[in-house]
């Protein structure tokens, strides 16, 4: 028998003991020879850390018997495990191993068999050693449990210590030193108790991950100590831990039920940038054929929701929206954002949700849903109060649940609200601040929004500016970068195109046209490898582009009374397409190209909303501050004049018709003075305190 034969047989026939784990940490060796947890005990040591991870494939390479006992009796053997880490600290450093009462040993990496899907969590997997990946959405404030209780006899002053679990609290009955129950009961001696940190958070089934048409499972996560605030809500994790039961609260009548919870052992979050999507090397390959296509560009707009006829440039403007600019921090700590949000506004029926719900299902980490948010939580966050325990919970909403990936909010102009005071924030810095019951935090919202609103008149009315026809306010309207009209205007030519497009679909006729789009499957992974992996830069001459069109803008708004025509947001939103041009090609570059295509998304988007119905001149004032310059002007005109009438009236109301006649005689036409008192009326800055005599609410 060779030596290394008899050392096998040696560990096989030891107990479960604390000595085999020992043996484990101390002897074990990675593929390189080196004592990986030695090395690692010896780091957490200076590191004054209490968790030792340790990766569940070396303690099964190293020791089956103990690995599997762990995965079926977890309890006993990370019992054993957490005094094996001591004796060894013990060892390196017995001053430190004083201090700490209990070290941990965190598990990662369980095998595929105790990968389980909250959707499939049964009976059988109750106090076994399971991973559970799915996305923090609650979390609750950070409480205090009791693991060390000690007790003063109230009649003879001697103390008591009870060890606790997590069952309900254990008290003395009778004082060991005076032998019998004491008169004045037993109190609590706080300062000479021990406490761990403890928390509670809900893990939830990913929003992609979801069947389609049901509603998300989730489970109960118990954390304690220095696991505490680890994660945030809207990580993502894969949680180790062990599957409990507590008993369902508040039933009496009936079976006796439990509630599975999941006691956390280790928590894995994934971060960004090891994202979902996977891609193997051949994906890769195929990757970087595609993006030497020459016309790549159109073959990814024409392969966006391929089933809904025409809107070209929308379709190249959600493109640009998938792959996404460059974030930029500045030295002076300010940030820009990479993402394009766009919105579309539009009549009903013109397969606005149809783009939502496409786009929600190839974007990375895209989710669906509409401006009232499915949970209490809405699209930002919120603290809520859970009805049964009466507990304080952070929640996250939409936005913050599909950070790093893509929110499709449809019915966005029917958001809550809570939500337009915050979207703002979440919109522009990608964080939401919440201050509320004691809970406060700042959430990340790195998200891209794809909104859908309907018309606030039902239907797109071309005669009144953007503005007036969403019920939005401006300051959200001018978050966005890019805003679409779609109108449903009937057109013999184009209706029968779009049904014959619609059958033909239908029937299969484009299916497999690889020559024509690219298959849902490969965009999504082509999509994921852009967005880790290509950072274009700015090239001399695409700024140049740039910088000449923005100018010119500008210039085309200096004479006294055009319109600004654009401002540095516009800017900022010209390089974001840029880039998002640039990396669609996986470019390292943005070239002028790049610079030409993002001018054009911009200039149609201009002309769908931005011009000004009475000049014809685009007017990004539209969007910015709500009301075209030329009607802003006439306003100006017509409040000053009822303000001189009212005045030389001695203060009291003048007449209706004599203010038009007035202002006609100053130029204005009369419908225009009949609407604008109109409105003026509606909005409130004009009384009218008898028929047809009106005033200033403000003079
Ligand atoms: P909206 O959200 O704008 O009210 P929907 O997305 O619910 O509209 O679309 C209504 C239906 O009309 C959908 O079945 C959609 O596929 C169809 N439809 C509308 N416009 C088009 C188009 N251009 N191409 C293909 N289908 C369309
Ligand atoms: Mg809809």
């Amino acid at each position: 028998m060779s030596a290394e034969v008899e050392e096998v047989v040696k560990v096989r026939e030891s107990p479960l003991d604390v000595s085999r784990f020992e043996l484990f940490l101390k002897d074990f060796r990675d593929g390189r020879g080196d004592f990986k947890y030695r090395r690692l005990i010896n780091r957490m040591v200076q590191l004054r850390s209490r968790s030792l991870v340790i990766d569940f494939i070396d303690l099964l390479s190293y020791d089956e018997e103990l690995a599997t006992t762990l995965l079926e009796r977890p309890r006993e053997v990370l019992e054993l495990a957490s005094d094996a880490i001591k004796q060894v600290v013990k060892v390196e450093d017995p001053d430190y191993a004083k201090t700490v009462d209990r070290f941990h040993a965190r598990i990662r990496g369980l095998p595929e068999t105790h990968l389980i899907p909250l959707r499939n969590i049964r009976a059988v997997h109750l106090n076994r050693l399971i991973g559970i990946e799915g996305i923090v959405t609650r979390m609750s404030v950070v409480k205090q449990q009791l693991v060390n209780a000690v007790f003063r006899c109230k009649d003879c002053g001697s103390e008591i210590e009870v060890p606790q679990d997590d069952s309900a609290l254990r008290k003395p009955t009778v004082c060991p030193t005076c032998g019998k129950t004491p008169k004045g009961g037993f109190e609590l001696v706080h300062e000479k108790s021990r406490f761990i940190d403890w928390q509670k958070f809900i893990l939830q089934e990913k929003p992609e991950d979801l069947p389609p048409g049901q509603l998300p499972r989730s489970i109960e996560v118990i954390v304690k100590d220095d696991l505490v605030d680890y994660a945030r809500p809207g990580d993502r994790a894969v949680v180790t831990g062990i599957l409990l039961v507590a008993k369902e609260s508040g039933r009496r009548e009936g079976p006796p039920l439990f509630r599975a919870y999941l006691e956390a052992n280790h928590i894995e979050v994934i971060t960004k940038e090891n994202m979902d999507v996977e891609i193997t090397p051949e994906d890769e390959k195929r990757i970087l054929e595609l993006s030497r296509r020459k016309n790549i560009h159109e073959l990814i707009a024409n392969s966006i929701a391929p089933s809904i006829y025409g809107y070209k440039e929308i379709k190249k403007a959600i493109a640009a929206l998938l792959f996404g600019g460059v974030p930029k921090v500045y030295p002076d700590g300010v940030r820009v954002r990479g993402d394009i949000h766009i919105l579309l506004i539009g009549d009903p029926g013109v397969a606005k949700s149809q783009l939502l719900r496409y786009v929600a299902s190839i974007a990375p980490r895209g989710i669906y849903t509409t401006g009232k948010g499915s949970t209490a939580a809405g699209l930002t966050a919120a603290v809520v109060r859970e009805k049964s325990t009466g507990e304080f919970y952070l929640e996250a909403g939409a936005l913050v649940l599909a950070d790093g990936g893509v929110a499709c909010i449809d019915e966005f102009d029917k958001m809550d609200p809570r939500d337009r005071v915050s979207i703002h924030e979440a919109m522009e810095q990608q964080s939401i601040s919440i201050a509320k019951a004691g809970i406060v935090a700042t959430l990340n919202a790195r998200t891209s929004i794809l909104a859908a609103a309907n018309p606030a008149f039902g239907r797109y009315l071309y005669n009144r500016p953007v503005t007036e026809n969403i019920d939005l306010p401006v300051t959200i309207l001018s978050r966005f970068d890019l805003i679409f009209v779609i109108t449903d205007r009937p057109n013999k030519e184009e209706d029968a195109k779009l049904a014959r497009y619609v059958l033909d679909f239908h029937r299969g006729a484009y299916m497999d046209v690889f020559d024509y789009v690219i298959p849902r499957d490969l965009l999504k992974k082509y999509i994921a490898y852009a967005r880790r992996n290509v950072r274009p830069r700015l090239s001399e001459e695409a700024k140049e582009k740039l910088v000449k069109f923005y100018v010119d803008m500008r210039t085309k708004s200096l004479d006294a009374d055009s319109p600004i025509a654009i401002t540095p947001r516009q800017l900022e939103a010209l390089v974001r397409l840029a880039e998002a041009h640039a990396k669609m090609a996986l470019s390292e570059v943005v070239r002028p190209e790049d610079a030409e295509a993002a001018i054009e998304l911009m200039s149609y988007f201009l002309r769908s909303v931005g011009v000004d119905v009475e000049t014809g001149r685009i007017d990004i004032d539209v969007v910015m501050t709500g009301k075209p310059k030329s009607q802003r002007d006439k306003i100006v005109l017509v409040m000053d004049l009822i303000k001189r009438m009212v005045e030389e009236n001695n203060g009291e109301p003048v007449s209706k018709e004599e203010v038009v006649a007035r202002a006609v005689e100053k130029g204005l036409d009369e419908d225009t003075v009949r609407k604008l008192l109109e409105k003026l009326h509606e909005s409130g800055e004009l009384i009218e305190p008898r028929p047809g005599y009106i005033t200033r609410t403000v003079m």
